[in-house]
This record gives C-alpha cells, structure tokens and sequence, in this order.
C-alpha cells in the first residue's frame, strides 16, 4: 500500500499501476474531519430530500449529460489510476454509470412513490393504509479499487435518487477517480455536502463505518466485510456487503466450443482478472475439454498486455506488486499439486512491476487454493467433468457465491440447471456483463455478501419503508378496544368462523353471532 507515517499524519498515495509513477499523495482523513463531514452531510440531506425526486433526477441526468461529454478525459484517468485498458474504462465503467442513471431517472420515481396498501382483514376495512419510502439519511459508502468509477456511482446515485446524502470514503488507491466524481457531480448543480469524498485507508474506513451515519454499503473483500459487519452489528448499523466472489463457469457439452472459449478468456482475463464477478473457476464437460483447452490457449496467445492507454491492449497491469505476488502463490500451489500450466505463468516484468501473464491451468483439483480462493488476476483453471451433477456440486462447494455462468446451446435447459446454483447471479452464455444492466440486482449469498446494489431492490435498500394508517371513521371507538363485557367475546368467535369457517353453514351461522359487534356497548 502506500500509507506513509510522517509527524503522525497517515497519507495514500495514488499511482499509476502500469508506470509505478506517484500521480499524488492525500493525508488520511482523521476522525474529526470524518465526524465534520458527516455533520456537513447530514444538514445539506434535508434540502436534498425537500428538493423532491423530480428535481433530484434533473441533477443526476445533468451528471449524464456531462459524463457522456468528459467519457475520455474520465475514463482515461480510470486508466491512469486503475489500469484497466481505455477502451474497458468506457465499456465497463463510463457505460455502467450512464446507464444506471438513464435508469434512475426512467423508473426510480415509480419504485419511490408511495404505494397503496389494500387491507384484507375486514376489521381493518375502514383504515387507509400507504407505504412510504423515506430517505436513510446520511449513506456512507466504502468502495474499491478494481472498478474506481462505477462502483461508487452507481451506489451514489441510487443513493442521492432516493434523497439522502453520500460519504464515500474510496479505495486508498483510486482516491483520484472518486474525486472526479465528485468534482462532476457538482458541476451537475448538487449542492455543497450532499456527496462529499474522505481519502485514505482502511482505518479512515472503519472509522467512518463508527461515524453517524445511517447506512453503509459497503464493496470490497469478505475479510474486511466480516469487520464491517462486527462493527455495524454492534451498534445494528442497516449494511449492504457486496463482497468477493469464486465464480464458476459450467460449459455443457452441447456448447459452441468457439463462443465458449472466447467467453472464458475475456470473462477470466477483463480487469487482468480483477472483477468480482470474473470467471475464477472453469468447469467443461470431458468430450470438450481438450478442443476447449485448445481454443483458450489459442486464444490467450494472442492477447495483447500492456499500459492500458496504448491502443489494443487488452490487458494491463494488476493494481500493485502483492497482487501479483498471491497470483503467483495461487499458480505455485497449482503446479506443485499437478496442475499443467498451458500458457503464461509468469510475471511480465519487462512491461512493469505489476504485469502477469494471462494464465492458462489445466487438471487443476478442487484441493488446490486456485479452485478456492479469490485470486483476483489474469488465471482460468479449467477442469473436466463427466456429469452434470457433478459439476453443479463442484460450483457450489465454495465459500462464495456471487456469479455464475451456464454455457449450452440449450438455453432452457441453461436456465433449469441456474436454479441448482447457489449463487446471486447466474449468466447463460455470457459471464460478467449482468454488472452491466442497470436493472438487473447485483450481490451475493454466503460468503459473497448481504443486500443488492443496482436496479430497484438497490433503490430499496437507500429507504426506509415506513407505514401509515389512517383511520376513515375518526369519530368512532375502535371495536376491539376496551370495554369487552361477556358479548364481545361471543361475536368474536362468530366473526372468526364468519370469515375462516370451513362450511358456509358455519360461516353463515357465524356471521349471525357476531352481529352486534359494530354498535357494542359499553366501549371505554
Ligand atoms: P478491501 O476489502 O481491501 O478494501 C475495500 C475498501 O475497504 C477500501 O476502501 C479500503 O480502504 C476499505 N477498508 C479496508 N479495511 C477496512 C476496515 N477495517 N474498515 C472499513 N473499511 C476498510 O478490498 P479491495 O482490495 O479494495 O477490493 C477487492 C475486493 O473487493 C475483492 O475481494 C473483490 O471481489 C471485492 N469486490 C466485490 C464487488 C461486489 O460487488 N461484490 C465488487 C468489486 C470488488
């Protein structure tokens, strides 16, 4: 990392993962500016949310309008900060935010309104009843590295639509990024405070989860959820976890050898592998395995890595050195345990410190750490099957589930088998890409996560749900209330069998005994 102690100031430094180059160092915030900003945040909210959802929404597609305008300069500092080639920064990062935007403001007013609740109890039948939708408040937002732009805009937005106020507290690597995102957002007319940036690590992080804040979404690794959640269970903080994942890619043996290849490569080796949704784990029915395998190596050989910003890389550089070094340590352990390396496995270091070869491993086992653990870089272990049952027991002996994808030229049979998968997300023919659809929910089960980020269930999870009640007939004493007498409880027992008797006799004899039970005397 790049924390420096000096006179007891903590500092991050922001570099260029490609070049190793120091863009700019940033002092940590302390916990008094945390509890500032969040006091700031919490008094600009109330104007925000008064502002109403319409005139939110105006902001936001300004912040669209804008983007779309600055797409380069933003994305080519996605490179600069994160790595990842140019052309992925406007696929996977501008792309994702102007569309979770067009989405905000197509529908976030019709899952925000308030909602009529019909009653069904015939007690009831005189009440109104409405689902309000309330913002939290102040939403503190802790995000990582690997996706610097979308991840915080896309939670930010959801966030602001709904009418609270934004902390983002942005990976102690990419504090560049989330500053732009800042700096556009205003520019986008959002008043002072409403979103406001805190650099620094991961002790600015777990203090700001101890800050006054109403909510925390959270993205990032499942150690670092675990202590999020300790945290927010103790003092019953509302979190979204969007944690790690271990994604496995079933290929059928019904699939099209080419397409499925092709998406094993890019949904392997998109962000030199470090997407939480990446394919981490490759399972091919045994009549496909070797022209599979061959098709991948194929295909790996011709990827081109280097700086993201040079035109046609495909991949660039991971985010720093001790990235690379558990890369290693994953395909070590590999090899010593009999996996066969069929292409890279090895680091680049004519490109630069952080480069790894795009990595191809065949006859790899489930006891190996690469089938295990989330090894966030350029590696595709693939192994070979020879039932279907087996597969799917494979991909759900794991930690995680985040992703899944299914390859067969079946694709109902496809969407059979993603029942069977423990997982938030299941892809037939593609992996990865569903981060991209703005209306499609985005999270985990097991150790992958709490909540949903995007779509409307994300929308759901910026608002408290409050109900109303509102009494029609506010001039008259409930029947229920006090005062029972030795006839109330005679009606009751008829208005019981009057609405759930078996036989109509019953519920007709039922009614007859209730009667009475609406003019009941003696009600205090
Ligand atoms: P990380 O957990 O190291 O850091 C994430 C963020 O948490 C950073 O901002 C960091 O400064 C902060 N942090 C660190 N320690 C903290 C603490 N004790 N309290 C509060 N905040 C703290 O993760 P990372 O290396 O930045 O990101 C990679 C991980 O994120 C991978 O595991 C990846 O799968 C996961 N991820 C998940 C999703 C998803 O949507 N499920 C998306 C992207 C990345």
């Amino acid at each position: 990392m790049t924390t420096d102690l000096q006179l007891g100031v903590r500092r991050v430094l922001s570099r260029n993962p490609a070049t190793s180059e120091v863009l700019r160092a940033f002092e940590c915030a302390t916990e008094g500016n945390i509890g500032e900003a969040v006091a700031r945040a919490r008094k600009a909210q109330a104007g925000w949310s008064q502002l109403g959802i319409q005139k939110r929404l105006v902001v936001l597609r300004t912040f669209q309008h804008i983007l779309q305008q600055k797409k380069s300069d933003v994305a080519r500092l996605i490179t600069r900060e994160a790595g990842k080639p140019y052309a992925e920064a406007l696929a996977t990062e501008i792309l994702v935010v102007l569309d979770a935007v067009r989405f905000l403001v197509e529908q976030s007013y019709q899952h925000l309104r308030e909602e009529p609740v019909p009653h069904g109890n015939l007690a009831m039948k005189t009440k109104r009843g409405r689902i309000l939708r309330e913002p939290y408040g102040v939403i503190g937002i802790i995000s990582p590295w690997n996706y610097p732009f979308s991840i915080p805009a896309t939670e930010s937005a959801a966030a602001l639509a709904a009418g609270n106020s934004v902390v983002l507290k942005p990976s102690e690597w990419t504090t560049l990024v989330a500053l732009e995102l800042a700096a556009l957002l205003r520019e986008a007319g959002l008043p002072e405070d409403v979103f406001q940036v805190l650099p620094g690590d991961g002790l600015t992080g777990a203090t700001l989860a101890k800050a006054f804040i109403d909510k925390l979404i959270f993205t990032g690794s499942v150690p670092t959820g675990r202590r999020i959640a300790e945290t927010a269970g103790a003092r019953l903080l509302p979190v979204v976890l969007e944690l790690g994942g271990k994604d496995p890619m079933i290929v059928l043996e019904d699939a099209d050898i080419d397409v499925a290849s092709s998406g094993a490569v890019w949904g392997a080796f998109v962000n030199a592998g470090q997407a939480c949704l990446s394919v981490e784990r490759c399972y091919v029915q045994r009549r496909l395995y070797a022209p599979f395998l061959e098709a991948c190596v194929r295909k790996t050989q011709r990827l081109r890595v280097g700086d993201g910003l040079t035109p046609g890389t495909d991949i660039g550089p991971l985010i720093h050195e001790r990235q690379v070094r558990l890369v290693e340590e994953h395909v070590q352990d590999a090899v010593t345990h009999g996996a066969r390396i069929l292409s890279g496995g090895h680091r680049l270091p004519e490109l630069g410190a952080n480069f790894y070869a795009p990595t191809l491993l065949a006859d790899v086992t489930h006891e190996m750490r690469i089938m295990r653990e989330e090894t966030f870089g350029p590696v595709l272990p693939v192994m070979a099957f020879d039932e279907e049952e087996q597969a799917i027991d494979w991909a759900n002996d794991s930690a995680y589930g985040l992703g899944a994808s299914i390859w067969t030229r079946d694709s109902q049979h496809g969407e059979q088998l993603a029942r069977c998968l423990q997982a938030g997300a299941v892809m037939v023919n593609d992996a990865v890409s569903c981060f991209g659809i703005a209306e499609a929910p985005h999270g985990g089960v097991k150790a992958s996560g709490l909540g949903r980020t995007h779509g409307k269930f994300g929308l759901e999870e910026m608002v408290r749900v409050k109900y109303v009640d509102s009494d029609r007939l506010p001039g008259i004493k409930r029947v229920w209330w006090y005062g029972y007498g030795a006839a109330f409880a005679k009606q009751m027992e008829g208005f019981l069998d009057m609405q759930f008797a078996g036989s109509l006799s019953a519920r007709v004899k039922g009614a007859v005994r209730s009667l009475g039970i609406l003019t009941r005397e003696g009600r205090l």
